[in-house]
């Protein structure tokens, strides 16, 4: 194959990829972003092969159905709520897979291979991509552990943890100047060791993060998982590989940003803190004014304009059909019905998404934060749905609450707002909300799925 034909060849296979993502960005549009980018995987695969001389195609094939096996069951086997897992442990796989290229890179001779294996150059790209391959791939299994309970969720921590972390750091660094300087000398024997310390800093990187920030920190591995890919692009000078692990690097790295700054937390909070209610909110005390499912019906039956407001308590009481449900009956009663998504509602990115369109609703009823915060005011009745953190004024009003600053959906603004819960206890952050006192605040207390089955009880008699 000519280089002008591979060249051309990446071209499209990037050009694929960039409108793959593009196109990922909305549910509606989803399915064929994917296609796109698997097409372009294709094509990369394809050409990459075909512009190499391969003396044995047996095990690359075993390779490739093995692998297209395992993809395909586990897609179709993985429940919509063990998404978070699967994900991680493909950004594990391909961690793997940066580390065994970088390492594979230095084996390759002088003449036949893509560059001097003992460049300064070759050495430092593969440094990186087993360096950061390595914390990926032992880093994304301890996530999928703690998502999975198959270890202890909670944040695991022990005296002095940074300060170890630091010093395997540090060793690594020390090895790759060494490798660096002399590779004649280092390189056999040091590789070994970078390969160890970089496995155990992915270990050392997560357990000390807890299970509920973990959406993030995978969001965080997939960004590394493509910044390694990269690495071992430049390692066997391959640019397809090169471009995909930098989109890959890049979406990831948007994403976590964008989910803590929905959570008003920094990076280094959730890596390094933990959530800690460092400040002391001031106190909410007042009236709670409860509603039956009875009364809660009379009043939806007379809205014109519903928002529902779904969050964890609606994935842990599995009430989205309930709640699809009822917004159909509302609509034929003539009511304008919409959802309103906040960006960390739940557990993992896009969670409320999921579960909505499990059951069905339709993506055009889906609203972003800041559009429905904007009509808000002239909304009939909110349902708050087993959110909390999300709908917490106390982000807005009270300077002394730990959750000041983070965008909210202002439920509280629309003329009457029912919150379904189950107690007033606290949400995620342990925050106290006010939301709950207000005027124009009614609880409706019990499991979310039974308090909707009765309003719509009360509808159908
Ligand atoms: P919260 O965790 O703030 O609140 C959930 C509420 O659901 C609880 O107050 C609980 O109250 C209620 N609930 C639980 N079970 C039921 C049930 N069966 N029926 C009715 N209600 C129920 O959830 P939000 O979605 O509002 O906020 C998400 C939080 O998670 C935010 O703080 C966010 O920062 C954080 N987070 C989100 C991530 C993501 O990727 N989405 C990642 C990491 C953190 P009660 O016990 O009284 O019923």
């Amino acid at each position: 194959m000519s280089e002008e034909l591979i060249g051309a060849a990446y071209i499209v296979s990037a050009i694929l990829f960039i409108f793959g993502l593009k196109l990922l960005g909305s549910p509606a549009t989803a399915v064929r972003g994917n296609q796109l980018s698997a097409l372009g995987m294709l094509v990369a695969v394809v050409v990459t092969l075909g512009s190499h001389e391969i003396i044995d195609y047996r095990w690359i094939g075993v390779a490739a159905v093995l692998g297209a096996i395992v993809g395909v069951v586990s897609a179709q086997r993985v429940a919509m709520t063990g998404m978070p897992e699967m994900v991680a442990l493909f950004n594990g796989s391909g961690g793997l897979a940066s580390l065994l290229v970088g390492w594979a890179a230095l084996d390759m001779s002088g003449g036949t291979g893509e560059g001097d294996p003992q460049s300064a150059f070759t050495v430092v790209t593969v440094l990186l991509s087993i360096l950061i391959g390595g914390v990926t791939f032992s880093g994304s299994i301890v996530a999928w552990g703690k998502l999975s309970e198959t270890i202890p969720s909670g944040a695991i921590r022990f005296p002095g943890q940074q300060i170890v972390s630091l010093a395997m750091l540090v060793a690594t660094i020390g090895c790759g100047v060494a490798m660096v300087a002399q590779p004649e000398v280092w390189t056999g024997t040091l590789i070994y060791v970078v390969i160890a310390l970089s496995v155990l800093l992915g270990v050392m990187a997560v357990i000390p993060i807890g299970g509920a920030d973990m959406p993030v920190v995978i969001s965080l591995l997939n960004s590394y998982s493509g910044l390694a890919a990269c690495a071992a692009g430049l390692a066997i000078n391959n640019t397809i590989l090169i471009v995909a692990g930098a989109l890959v690097g890049a979406a990831g790295i948007i994403l976590t940003n964008i989910m803590c700054k929905a959570m008003n937390r920094s990076l280094s909070n959730v890596l390094f803190s933990g959530f800690t209610a460092a400040k002391a909110a001031t106190k909410v005390e007042g009236e709670v004014k409860p509603i039956n499912p009875d009364d809660a019906y009379l009043i939806l039956e007379a809205a014109s304009s519903v928002v529902m407001v779904p969050g964890y308590g609606m994935a842990v009481a599995q009430a989205q059909h309930v709640v699809c449900e009822l917004g159909e009956l509302l609509e034929e009663n003539g009511a304008e019905v919409s959802y309103a998504i906040h960006p960390v509602a739940g557990r993992m990115p896009g969670h409320m998404n999921v579960l909505l369109a499990e059951a069905n609703v339709p993506y055009d009823q889906l609203i972003e934060m800041d559009d429905i915060n904007r009509r808000i005011e002239n909304v009939d009745v909110v349902i708050v749905i087993g959110a909390n953190d999300v709908v917490n004024p106390a982000a807005r009003e009270d300077e002394n609450s730990p959750i000041y600053g983070m965008p909210i959906i202002n439920v509280d603004q629309a003329r009457t707002v029912f919150v379904l819960k189950r107690s007033m206890a606290s949400g995620f952050s342990g925050v106290d909300n006010p939301l709950f006192f207000k005027q124009n605040t009614r609880m409706l207390f019990g499991d979310a799925k039974q308090s909707l089955s009765k309003v719509i009880s009360a509808f159908k008699s």
